[in-house]
C-alpha cells in the first residue's frame, strides 16, 4: 500500500535475488524481470512484483530514511521483553523478521456460495443474507482504485465458491488488473478445478489463500459436511507445486475443537510448506447451525498465533480482522505483538461490504478505506514496524 518500501538489488542467483532496504537485506524470488544490480523493485510476500527507475524509487526512500531507523529501534525496544508466551514469540519474531510487515488489500467480489459450511455466514441455507456478485469491470475498478488511489502492492481477490465466476471471466479480470499493474494478487475463491487456477496463475495471479480450517478429518467432516478433507489438502499441495504462494491455516475455537486438535493444526499449517499463516478465531454466526455456541476469547486467537510464531519462526503471520471484531481497540496491535507480521484492510465497495457476513459485526466494514488506511499505519508505527517486505 501507500506504506510500502522499495529495496535495490544487491545480489543475483538466478531467480533469487537479495534485496536491501537501508542496510537490511532479505531474498525475493524474481520470475518476472531481466533485474540488473542496482535496480529498483517492490517485492511482496517474496516476490518481487515491480521494477521501478531510479527517479521513482529515490524519492521513496528519501522520504523513509529517517523514519525506518526510528522504527527499527522502537521495535527493537518493545521485543526485549521475554517473560510471557506473546513477549517470547513477538522476540522471535523480530529476531528473524526484523520490523518488517505487510500489509494487503482485500476486494470481496460474490457473497454467493454453493456450500453450507456450519460456522459460516455466506452458507447457502442462510436465506436471510441478502446476497451480491461485483461485475468483472467492478472488481476490475475496485483492484484500479487500490492500486492507484491507495498504493497497495498486494491485493486478495475473495468469495464464496461461486461458480459463475468462471476460469474464461476471472482469467480476463486477473489479466486486465496485472497489465495496468503489476502487484501480488491473491485468489481466495475456494476450491475450484485445478485448471482454473492454472488459467489465472498464467494470466499472472501468484497467491492462493485457501485454509483447511481444522487438521481434525472427522470434525472437517462436521464442519463441512459437502467438502472432502484429503481433497482439500491435496488442491493445497498442488497449488503450491503449480507456483502460487501459499496462504493457508485453520478456525481456532470451533465447537468440539480440542487442545490436541490446535496443536495438530499448527503442525499441519506448517507441513503443507505455507507461505502465510492465516488463523482466524470461530465467531458464531445467527442464521448458522451455530448460532448458539460461545464466542473464543481473544487469548486462544492469540495463543495460536504466538504457538505458531515458537514453532516456526520465519513464518509470516497473518493477523486477521476477527481478532479486532474480538477486541475492536486492542485485537490487531496484541495480534502483532504476539507474533504475528502481516495485516489485511477491507477495501470492499461500501455498498457491499457489510453483506460479506462470513461472521458478524466484522471489524472494517463501518469505516471509510482512507480512515482505515490511516488507522493501520497508525498503528504499525506505534509499534515500530515498517513496510519493507518480509522475504522468502
Ligand atoms: S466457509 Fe467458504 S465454502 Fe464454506 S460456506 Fe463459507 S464461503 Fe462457502
Amino acid at each position: 500500500m501507500c506504506y510500502a518500501i522499495p529495496g535495490k538489488v544487491v545480489e543475483i542467483n538466478d531467480k533469487i535475488i537479495t534485496v536491501e532496504y537501508f542496510g537490511e537485506q532479505k531474498k525475493a524470488r524474481n520470475e518476472f524481470y531481466n533485474l540488473a544490480l542496482g535496480e529498483y523493485i517492490y517485492a511482496q510476500g517474496g516476490l518481487v512484483i515491480q521494477r521501478i527507475s531510479e527517479r521513482e524509487a529515490l524519492p521513496v526512500l528519501e522520504s523513509w530514511k529517517e523514519m525506518f531507523h526510528e522504527l527499527a529501534q522502537v521495535d527493537k525496544n518493545l521485543a526485549r521483553e521475554t517473560k510471557t508466551m506473546y513477549e517470547k514469540a513477538n522476540a522471535v519474531r523480530h529476531k528473524y523478521s526484523g520490523n518488517s510487515c505487510c500489509v494487503h488489500g482485500i476486494i470481496e467480489f460474490s457473497n454467493y456460495c454453493k456450500h453450507n459450511c456450519l460456522y459460516c455466514g455466506l452458507r447457502k441455507d442462510n436465506k436471510q443474507l441478502k446476497r451480491y456478485q461485483m461485475e468483472p469491470d467492478e472488481i476490475i475498478q475496485s483492484a484500479a482504485d487500490a492500486i492507484n488511489l491507495h498504493g497497495f502492492k498486494a491485493l486478495v481477490l475473495q468469495s464464496g465458491e461461486d461458480d459463475s465466476y468462471t476460469a474464461e471471466i476471472m482469467g480476463s479480470v486477473v489479466k486486465s488488473i496485472m497489465e495496468k499493474t503489476p502487484i501480488l494478487l491473491i485468489l481466495s475463491v475456494g476450491e475450484k478445478d485445478i485448471s482454473f487456477y492454472k488459467r489465472l496463475y498464467d494470466e499472472g495471479a501468484r497467491g492462493v489463500l485457501l485454509r483447511f480450517e481444522t487438521s481434525n478429518p472427522q470434525l472437517y467432516k462436521k464442519m463441512k459436511p459437502d467438502s472432502d478433507f484429503n481433497k482439500r489438502l491435496e488442491l493445497i499441495k498442488q497449488l503450491r507445486d503449480m507456483g502460487y504462494l501459499i496462504f493457508t491455516g485453520f478456525l481456532a475455537g470451533l465447537p468440539g475443537q480440542t487442545r490436541e486438535d490446535l496443536e495438530n493444526d499448527i503442525k499441519l499449517t506448517t507441513a503443507l510448506g505455507t507461505d502465510m499463516f492465516s488463523f482466524g478465531p470461530f465467531i458464531p454466526h445467527p442464521q448458522t447451525p451455530l448460532a448458539n455456541e460461545n464466542k473464543p476469547s481473544l487469548e486462544l486467537a492469540l495463543n495460536a498465533i504466538a504457538k505458531a510464531r515458537l514453532a516456526c519462526p520465519e513464518a509470516k503471520i497473518l493477523v486477521t480482522t476477527s481478532l479486532e471484531t474480538l477486541d475492536k481497540e486492542n485485537g490487531a496491535k496484541s495480534g502483532l505483538m504476539a507474533g504475528g507480521n502481516s495485516l489485511m484492510i477491507n477495501l470492499t465497495p461500501e455498498k457491499y461490504r457489510k453483506l460479506y457476513e462470513i461472521y458478524p459485526q466484522r471489524a472494517g466494514t463501518d469505516i471509510k478505506v482512507t480512515a482505515n488506511i490511516s488507522r493501520v499505519i497508525a498503528l504499525l508505527r506505534s509499534i515500530g514496524r515498517a513496510p519493507t517486505d518480509l522475504g522468502i
